[in-house]
């Protein structure tokens, strides 16, 4: 008797008969992403305790999305940020962006590629910006290692801080500025070198609701406008509803999405629509949701059956049975 994962094994061995080009989409994965992250794991070993805080996570990041990634605090999101910012690397699994496998890269190759291809801001406003220099200094900091001539660097600096809303503190040191306006400037300084790959963990996680929005719309500026791919890490619901993708983690894996898109309600006013869906990783898993697996009771093991159009998943209970002929819970003792 073949299980269900068995029969789905074999209907997927069917399909790459089929031809290459299938064959090669088994091969391949993320081909053409921006971020691919393959069964990513990163173990952190101290004094006799493991800490698995990625535990084979999955994530494709296309060129030019702009994604917020939710999860409990522990459940990943730092470690997986610090990996794709070149600041760590994975203790299995691969991570590719724009092509460049972070895992096997040397030390020149990792500067080059955090000078280069990748730009961050972290929640602590302190740490992204050098004290003692200005705003207009701090941005052009990054482009003296990168062979900007010198006249560029200014107009480039000056421009960005512009675009950014915050050209007016470009001669103040960052203790004269607002919070706000220092993570601003911080997202004028990761783009200095035009990154592919903007990464913001919890950018507005020290500032007041209004000057988050003002640092968010900075993101979406930097997204829109100067063309970056952007991954912000947030606990702010009012910045997750406005962006098109939301990743949540779970325990070191991404566990589900929420996909939004604006239609028309029947007075023709845009309203926007969100869907949540489970991921679904390569060797087969789904995460159920705890309300759900409560709800019905779910422990340990579940019965899956493949129905025309889905999948169901039923209690491991008698009384649950789907074999039977309908008679409900008619079997229960
Ligand atoms: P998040 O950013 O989602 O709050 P983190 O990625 O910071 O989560 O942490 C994930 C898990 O890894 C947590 O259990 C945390 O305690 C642990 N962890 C993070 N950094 C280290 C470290 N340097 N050494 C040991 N454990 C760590
Ligand atoms: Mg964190």
């Amino acid at each position: 008797m073949t299980s269900p994962a068995q029969d789905a094994f074999v209907a997927a061995g069917g399909i790459a008969e089929l031809g290459a080009e299938a064959q090669r989409a088994r091969t391949s994965y993320g081909d053409g992403a921006l971020v691919v992250c393959d069964q990513v794991v990163r173990i952190y070993a101290g004094e006799g305790i493991e800490v698995q805080a990625l535990q084979g996570l999955d994530l494709l990041i296309g060129e030019g999305e702009l994604i917020a990634m939710v999860g409990a605090s522990g459940s990943g999101k730092s470690t997986l940020m610090n990996i794709l910012a070149g600041l760590d690397t994975p203790t299995a699994g691969r991570v590719r962006v724009a092509g460049l496998d972070l895992g096997g890269m040397n030390a020149n190759e990792r500067l080059s590629y955090r000078r280069q291809q990748v730009g961050f801001v972290w929640q602590q406003t302190s740490r992204n910006l050098l004290p003692y220099l200005t705003a207009k200094q701090n941005v052009v900091t990054p482009m003296r290692f990168s062979g900007y001539r010198r006249r560029l660097r200014d107009e480039r600096a000056m421009e960005l801080l512009e675009v950014l809303g915050v050209a007016h503190c470009a001669n103040r040191v960052p203790s004269r500025m607002s919070g706000g306006e220092q993570q601003r400037t911080a997202i004028a300084t990761a783009l200095a070198n035009e990154p592919r790959l903007l990464l913001a963990d919890e950018p507005t996680g020290e500032l007041d609701s209004r000057t988050a929005q003002d640092v968010f719309d900075a993101l979406k500026t930097a997204n829109t406008d100067l063309g970056a791919t952007v991954l912000v890490v947030t606990h702010d619901p009012a910045v997750s509803h406005q962006v098109r993708r939301t990743v949540a983690i779970r325990d070191g894996r991404t566990s589900s999405e929420t996909l939004r898109h604006d239609t028309a309600d029947e007075l023709g006013n845009t309203v926007r629509e969100a869907v949540e869906y489970a991921v679904l990783d390569r060797a087969g898993r789904v995460q159920l949701p705890r309300e759900m697996t409560e709800r019905h009771r779910m422990r340990d093991r579940v019965r899956l059956r493949s129905l025309d159009d889905h999948i169901g998943v039923w209690p491991d209970r008698p009384d649950s049975s789907d074999r039977g002929a309908g008679t409900g819970d008619g079997g229960a003792a």
